[in-house]
This record gives structure tokens, C-alpha cells and sequence, in this order.
């Protein structure tokens, strides 16, 4: 134990233990009191630090100068003094503290009195601090992009060596000043990190839109802005800047970092495409715009065009109708000059026939009788001849040998029946010439009729014909009285009646529809069947006169040309359509009312 601590008073122990920073007296020599705090930051035990100079406390270059520097402090007291030391803890840790040495008199003798403070923390923290700034500071000088820094009260901390390059102004010249404006432009005004640090960019944006300047889309609270500094290098450059704003833990801005990029010749190859572009709009809207005149020409030009094409397929169709009209009218010449000159020789052929015909009808029929009474003669002659002697029976006998009278017995009855047979065929041609002859000539009166009724009574006349070769189907419609003759129609309708029941071919039964129906002023017929139908090349002449494809005997050829005289004088039209093999329709259209012709009594 030191001898000197008796020397103090004892109350000091309790007060200095009191205290939480560390302190200790001296006088020169031995540690005269530590307190516990002193113990907590040296590790030596109290016991210990009461056996220690002060000086141990310290290492070597620190120890030795406050050696030199506390002499001869104890005999001429000095001011208070402050230092920023270290000290050696027990387990040989090196400590910073901070120590304020006074001169203290204590129990009467002078006393040095040393206050030390554990800074060791607070110093880590410092340099700590100072190596991430330096290492900062690097990192900005080393980076190859243009980047200055300024602090809050917009003075310039860094400006890296890019920056210096770029712009042209060395770093020494800059870092420490506000001077920053000097590298864009003429006068002073501020850079984007100026107006970061001042905290008026949005004002600016509002100010001056967001065209050139405006808010970072990668970082948050960074601007950027892209701008012409027409000072900068021999004809001005380009340079896209951006700036966020630094803060401190309290997130106040305590700076902004600013980087810097030269797009001069982005620009001007944004400028050259730019230009090219509109020259390439411009052009493109020439062509357009040739192009559009090209087409509205070539669309008037196809509308003409039409248009003449349109009137010419128009002309094309009326000719056509004209053509086919003329056509019709001729073949209705043509095939009324053809029943008018036939109409003439058939009345000839019908008179010139009609009397020997008569005569030979009536000569066979007398012939007939005379025969029976010849054969009644023979008869009895039969029945005599056992009485007469041989010589006349065989003379007889003879005879009969020679003429065959066995054959001639039975073939002339045949005969005479065959040609009763031919001379009534020929009575029906006469017949049918007659009434063909007679059809432009009739003096019925043109009535009002009803078609119905003319069609119902020919189909019962004709049911002989028709009932066991077809089915008849009326399909009737709503007509009107026709102004006819009727009589001379019913002819029409016979005419196609047995035409179509003769069409059916044996092995089927077939089918006839009667269909009628009005449209406007005109009535129409259509008398259809199911039979055999017409060839093509055989449908344009069955309405000529003798034309038939029926055997010998069963068909004049004349049924179809009476027909079409009698619809003619009607003012009708009677026309045929045929499929090979499905059937054939006639379609009669008749005028309700009979225009009357010329000089035709009414
Ligand atoms: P015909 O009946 O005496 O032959 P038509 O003048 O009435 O004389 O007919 C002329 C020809 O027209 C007929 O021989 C026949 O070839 C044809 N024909 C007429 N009507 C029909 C029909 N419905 N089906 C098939 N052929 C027909």
C-alpha cells in the first residue's frame, strides 16, 4: 500500500467510487487514488493500481511523454490540460481515452488530478467513418462515369478525375467550393444536384415539364436530365445528368451525388435519324398521297368503266331480248304461215279425200252385204251339189281346187273387215285435217268460260285413254272467266291429255298434274306428266304439222300443231319442257280477255 494515501482524506474514497468516469491522483509518482470506475477501464484491480506509477498506465511513446510533460507539473501548478491518449488495459488491450490532468491541492500538498474518459468507441466509430469516406472518395475518383458530390450547403466535396476530363476543370479547383455551375455554364445558376440539395426540383418540373427534366424511373428520389451546354467542348455537347440526394440516418438530405454521361453523339445520331425520319414521313406521304390521287384516278376510271360496261351489258340484254322476241315472232311467222299453208291443203286434201273416201266406205260396206248374200248362194249351191251329176261335181270340184276356194271363203271376209279398218283410219285423218283446217276458221262465239269446268269435262271425255295408263292430280288454282272458245280449247286440253297418257311408258303407271293459276290479267295451264318426255333435238318441232314419232296408225302429227293454232288465235303461248326420262310439261298462257282483232266478227 502507498504511504500517501494516508495522506488523503478519507471521505474522498466514497466520492471518487461515486463517480462513473474513471479518475486518479498523483503526485508524481505512485497512483495515490484510483477510482473503481478507473478499475473497470484498466482491468487492474484497485490493490493493483494503487501499487502502479501512473505512467504504467500508458504505453511507451504516450507514457513517456507525459512523463516529460506532467514533470515538474506538482511545483508549478499549470492550467488544465486535455488530452486524447491511450492507455494499456491489464490484458494489454490498447484503449483511447480522454484525459483532463489538473493541479489539485489535496490535504495541503499539491495533487494532480486526472480525469480519463473510455473514448475507444467513439474513436472506432470515427475512423471507421473516415475509411468509409475515403473509401467513398475513391470509388467516386476511380469510376470511370463523370460524378461530383455536394454537401448541404451546396459546396463541392468531390469531382472525380472523369469529371475533370469531361468538363475540363481540375478537381483542386472545384472540391471546396460552390464554383460547380462554372463547368455548364456562363453565369451562375444551379446544376440538378443544386436543385436536389435546395429540395425546388419538382417546382422546376412543374415550372418547366418533364421533357428534358424529369424523375428517375430506376431510382427512387434520382432525377435526370438530358441538355444542350452550348459552352462545353468546340461546338457545345450533349450530357445526360443524374442526380439523387444523399441523406443521413435521420433521412434528411445532407447532399446529392451527381453523374454525368455525354451523349453528343447519341444525340446527333438521334438528331440524323430524327431528320431522316421526317424525310422518310415526308416522302412516304408523297407516295401516299401519289398513290391516293393514283387511285381515285383509277377508280374513276373504273367506275367509267362499269358504268359503260353496265350500259353495255344492258344494251347486250335488250338486244338479246330483241333478238330472241324477233326470234319468237319468227318462228311464229314461220310456223303460222306453215298452219295457214297447211291449213289450206289439208282442207284441200280433207275435201279432195273426203268424197272417193266416202264412196269406197259405202262401196266395202254394200261390198260386205253382197259378199254375205254371194256366200249365202254358194251355201245353198254346197248343199245342192250331191244332186247334180259326177261330171258337173267334179267340173265343180275342180273349179274350187283351182280358185282355193277354201282360203278365198275366209280371207275376203278378213279382207273386207282390214279394209273397213283402213278406210275408217283414213275418215280420221280426213277427221283431223278437217278440224285443223277448220281451227282458223270457226265461228263459235268467244264466251266467258270457266277453264275448270272445260278441263274437268275433257278429262272425262279423254278417261278412256287416260284410266289405265295414269293417275290424274288437279292442282287448280283461282281463275277468272276466260273470254273464249271453249269448244276449241277442250281441243287443246284433249290433244295433251292423250299425248301424256300415250308418253307413259308400258311398265309404270304414271302420273298428270293439271295445274292452273292467274298472274295479272293472263291464266295459265300447265298439263305435266311423269312419262317418257321429248328429246332435245326433237322438242323444237313437234308443234310442226305431221310430225309424230308414234307407230303407223296411232298418231297424225297434227294434235300438237291444232293445239298451238288455236292458242295462237287465242293470243296465247303454248310451250314444252322436257326431261329424257322424267316427263314433259306444256304451259298454255291465255289473256282473260280476248282482244278482238281486226275486222273479226264479235
Ligand atoms: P301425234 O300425237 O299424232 O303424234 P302430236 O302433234 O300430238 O301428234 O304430237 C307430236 C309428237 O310430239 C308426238 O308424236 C310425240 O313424239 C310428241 N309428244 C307430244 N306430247 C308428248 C308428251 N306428253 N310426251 C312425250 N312426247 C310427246
Amino acid at each position: 500500500m502507498n504511504d500517501d494515501i494516508f495522506a488523503l482524506p478519507a471521505q474522498l474514497f466514497p466520492f471518487a467510487n461515486a463517480l462513473t468516469s474513471a479518475v486518479m491522483l498523483h503526485r508524481g509518482g505512485k497512483i495515490l487514488l484510483a477510482n473503481d470506475a478507473l478499475s473497470r477501464l484498466s482491468g487492474y484491480a484497485p490493490e493493483e493500481l494503487a501499487r502502479m506509477d501512473f505512467w504504467a498506465l500508458f504505453p511507451p511513446p504516450a507514457c513517456d511523454r507525459l512523463r516529460e510533460r506532467d514533470s515538474g507539473r506538482l511545483d508549478s501548478p499549470r492550467p488544465t490540460t486535455l488530452d486524447e491518449t491511450v492507455i494499456v488495459t491489464r490484458s494489454g488491450e490498447t484503449r483511447w481515452v480522454e484525459m483532463s490532468v489538473s493541479n489539485q491541492v489535496i490535504a495541503d500538498a499539491p495533487t494532480v488530478f486526472c480525469s480519463i474518459l473510455d473514448i475507444t468507441d467513439r474513436m472506432r466509430a470515427e475512423t471507421d467513418q473516415l475509411q468509409a469516406r475515403q473509401l467513398l472518395a475513391q470509388i467516386i475518383e476511380s469510376g470511370p462515369v463523370p460524378t461530383l458530390v455536394i454537401d448541404a450547403r451546396h459546396v463541392l466535396t468531390h469531382w472525380n478525375r472523369a469529371c475533370a476530363q469531361v468538363l475540363g476543370i481540375s478537381a483542386e479547383s472545384m472540391v471546396g467550393t460552390r464554383g460547380q455551375w462554372r463547368a455548364f455554364y456562363e453565369s451562375e445558376r444551379p446544376i440538378l444536384a443544386d436543385l436536389i440539395v435546395s429540395g425546388t426540383i419538382d417546382e422546376m418540373i412543374e415550372l418547366y415539364g418533364t421533357q428534358n427534366l424529369r424523375r428517375s424511373t430506376v431510382i427512387d428520389d434520382a432525377y435526370e436530365i438530358e441538355s444542350h451546354f452550348p459552352h462545353l467542348g468546340t461546338h457545345g455537347r450533349w450530357l445526360y445528368a443524374t442526380a439523387a440526394p444523399l441523406r443521413n440516418d435521420a433521412g434528411e438530405v445532407i447532399g446529392a451525388i451527381e453523374t454525368l454521361q455525354d451523349i453528343t453523339e447519341r444525340k446527333h445520331a438521334e438528331n440524323a435519324l430524327r431528320k431522316m425520319q421526317t424525310e422518310l414521313e415526308a416522302t412516304v406521304a408523297q407516295r401516299t398521297s401519289e398513290l391516293s390521287h393514283a387511285k381515285a384516278t383509277l377508280e374513276e376510271d373504273i367506275d367509267r368503266r362499269e358504268t359503260a360496261e353496265a350500259e353495255l351489258l344492258k344494251r347486250y340484254v335488250e338486244l338479246t331480248e330483241l333478238n330472241c322476241r324477233l326470234q319468237e315472232t319468227h318462228q311464229q311467222l314461220i310456223q303460222s304461215e306453215k298452219l295457214a299453208s297447211i291449213g289450206q291443203l289439208a282442207a284441200g286434201v280433207a275435201h279432195e279425200i273426203n268424197n272417193p273416201i266416202g264412196y269406197v266406205n259405202s262401196n266395202i260396206r254394200s261390198l260386205k252385204g253382197y259378199m254375205t248374200q254371194l256366200l249365202d248362194v254358194f251355201d245353198t249351191y254346197e248343199k245342192c251339189e250331191a244332186e247334180l251329176p259326177p261330171a258337173a261335181r267334179e267340173a265343180i270340184a275342180a273349179a274350187k281346187e283351182r280358185a282355193d276356194f277354201a282360203y278365198l271363203r275366209d280371207d275376203i271376209g278378213q279382207l273386207i273387215s282390214e279394209s273397213e279398218e283402213g278406210t275408217g283410219r283414213v275418215r280420221k285423218i280426213v277427221q283431223d285435217l278437217r278440224d285443223f283446217s277448220r281451227a282458223d276458221s270457226s265461228r263459235e262465239d268467244w264466251q266467258p268460260a270457266d277453264l275448270h269446268a272445260g278441263l274437268d269435262s275433257t278429262l272425262n271425255i279423254a278417261s278412256n285413254e287416260i284410266k289405265y295408263k295414269a293417275d290424274v292430280v288437279r292442282e287448280y288454282g283461282e281463275l277468272p272467266l276466260v273470254e273464249c272458245q271453249l269448244s276449241q280449247l277442250n281441243q287443246v286440253f284433249m290433244n295433251l291429255f292423250v299425248n301424256a297418257a300415250q308418253a307413259m311408258p308400258d311398265e309404270r303407271r304414271g302420273t298428270i298434274r293439271v295445274r292452273t293459276g292467274s298472274a295479272g290479267d293472263t291464266v295459265w295451264i300447265e298439263i305435266d306428266d311423269n312419262g317418257r318426255g321429248i328429246p332435245p333435238d326433237l322438242i323444237d318441232r313437234i308443234f310442226d304439222p305431221f310430225f309424230t314419232t308414234k307407230p303407223i296408225g296411232m298418231g297424225t302429227g297434227l294434235g300438237l300443231a291444232l293445239s298451238y293454232g288455236i292458242v295462237q288465235k287465242h293470243h296465247g303461248n303454248i310451250t314444252a319442257s322436257s326431261t329424257p326420262g322424267a316427263g314433259t310439261t306444256f304451259r298454255i298462257t291465255l289473256p282473260a280477255q280476248h282482244p278482238a282483232d281486226p275486222g273479226e266478227a264479235s
